[in-house]
């Protein structure tokens, strides 16, 4: 009878131990003018007048009206960053370098203002100021043992899932990947759907789309589960909306930034897959920048996920985006081997995609023949 119990008792262990406990952003306000909570919301997160915050702004945003619109106090900085590449681990480490450089104290914390290249930069850089070493070694998953400073998000542009998720993507010397760890996710969010009415519109196609195709990797992947499933179908049905549909501006903004909130919240749980990965090889290889490389690859992926491509191509023709074309077709031998030598590293993605034989199910000739085709 008692071996009887051990047994059950180790099946239970065992069975609770194989599911991952993720953290969820702690705090979010969400509201047109809800920047102008800031200040409130950072006030009880002042340590001393010498520790300040940060605040990383896309230097879109770079003039004094916005700089009014922020609550700075004591000896807090602005630093204005482009968004015009992916952000990398040196730009990463060059900050945090130049932020330790400048202040006697660690900051209060960093604030993040931008796309996902922003959020990004910024989760790295809170986490960067709390641990040691270069930011490449904790591009993986669970490499960051200690907790970095306090960090908040603030997303001008929707698609993403960035202000959401537990990552923070940087390009390193040998690889692009994540930061993934539990430190990394913002402990306040602020959504406030009037910093986007700026966006241009092909890069709110662009963005928008990562989040579309987020829900419909998340959705279509052997990882799914009622969690994920619950929030990919919410974010899918507004892309839908957003994309398809016929809403204002205004309610077209708060729908596209609540399906990246729950895009990102789906594939928390579950993972992207096949225009992720092939998408990661070009971004990698060329620099492609994350929206526009998925769009590039998902066009081609009717033998994948064909309803949605359907979808895809209605949603680029009502919007009369034009996508870059002969992208690959100069590559050189070496560099197309490193394109999808990138893409198949990816292998969570591909199993997400095509389940645990996926190995089976392509190869480097079939990726070859569709990058040929970007
Ligand atoms: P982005 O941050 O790269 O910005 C794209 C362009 O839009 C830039 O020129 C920027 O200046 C401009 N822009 C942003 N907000 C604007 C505004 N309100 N008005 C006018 N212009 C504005 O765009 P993105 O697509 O949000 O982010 C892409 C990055 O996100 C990639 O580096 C990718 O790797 C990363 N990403 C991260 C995650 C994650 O979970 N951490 C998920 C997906 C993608
Ligand atoms: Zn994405």
């Amino acid at each position: 009878m008692k071996i009887k119990e051990d047994i059950v008792d180790k099946e239970i262990i065992s069975a609770v131990t194989d599911y991952r406990n993720f953290p969820m952003v702690p705090r979010v306000i969400y509201g047109r003018g809800s920047l102008g909570q800031l200040g409130d919301i950072l006030l009880p997160k002042r340590r001393s007048t010498d520790a300040p915050f940060i605040f990383l702004v896309d230097d879109f945003f770079e003039s004094d009206t916005f700089l009014r619109s922020l609550p700075l106090l004591f000896s807090d900085q602005v630093i204005y960053i482009s968004a015009n590449e992916e952000p990398k681990t040196s730009q990463v480490d060059a900050l945090v370098n130049n932020i330790r450089e400048s202040f006697d104290e660690l900051p209060s914390g960093i604030v993040g203002i931008g796309g996902g290249t922003l959020l990004d930069i910024s989760k790295a850089v809170a986490v960067m100021l709390g641990n040691r070493g270069r930011s490449e070694q904790y591009q993986g998953w669970d490499l960051v043992q200690r907790p970095g400073v306090y960090h908040v998000g603030i997303p001008t542009i929707s698609g993403t899932g960035a202000e959401v998720s537990r990552t923070a993507v940087l390009l390193g010397p040998n690889k692009k990947l994540g930061i993934n760890s539990d430190h990394t996710t913002f402990d306040q969010v602020v959504l406030d759907p009037d910093l986007l009415k700026t966006v241009p519109k092909e890069q709110w196609f662009y963005t928008g789309m990562d989040c579309f195709i987020h829900c419909v990797e998340s959705l279509n992947g052997t990882y799914l589960n009622a969690f994920s499933q619950s929030y990919g179908e919410k974010s899918y049905e507004l892309c839908k909306e957003v994309f398809l549909g016929d809403f204002s501006p205004k309610d077209s903004e708060e729908k596209l930034m609540m399906a990246s909130w729950h895009g990102g919240m789906s594939i928390a749980y579950s993972q992207v897959g096949v225009a992720h990965a092939m998408s990661y090889g070009l971004s990698y290889v060329l620099g492609t920048k994350h929206g526009i490389g998925n769009c590039l690859v998902f066009q081609h992926l009717d033998a994948f996920y064909p309803e949605d491509v359907r979808l895809f191509k209605k949603m680029l023709q009502k919007h009369k985006i034009t996508l870059p074309k002969n992208i690959c077709s100069q590559l050189s031998k070496g560099a197309m081997q490193k394109m999808i030598a990138i893409a198949l590293s990816m292998e969570p993605l591909w199993e997400n995609a095509l389940g645990k034989d996926w190995k089976s199910k392509i190869s480097a000739e079939r990726l070859e023949s569709i990058y040929q085709k970007i």
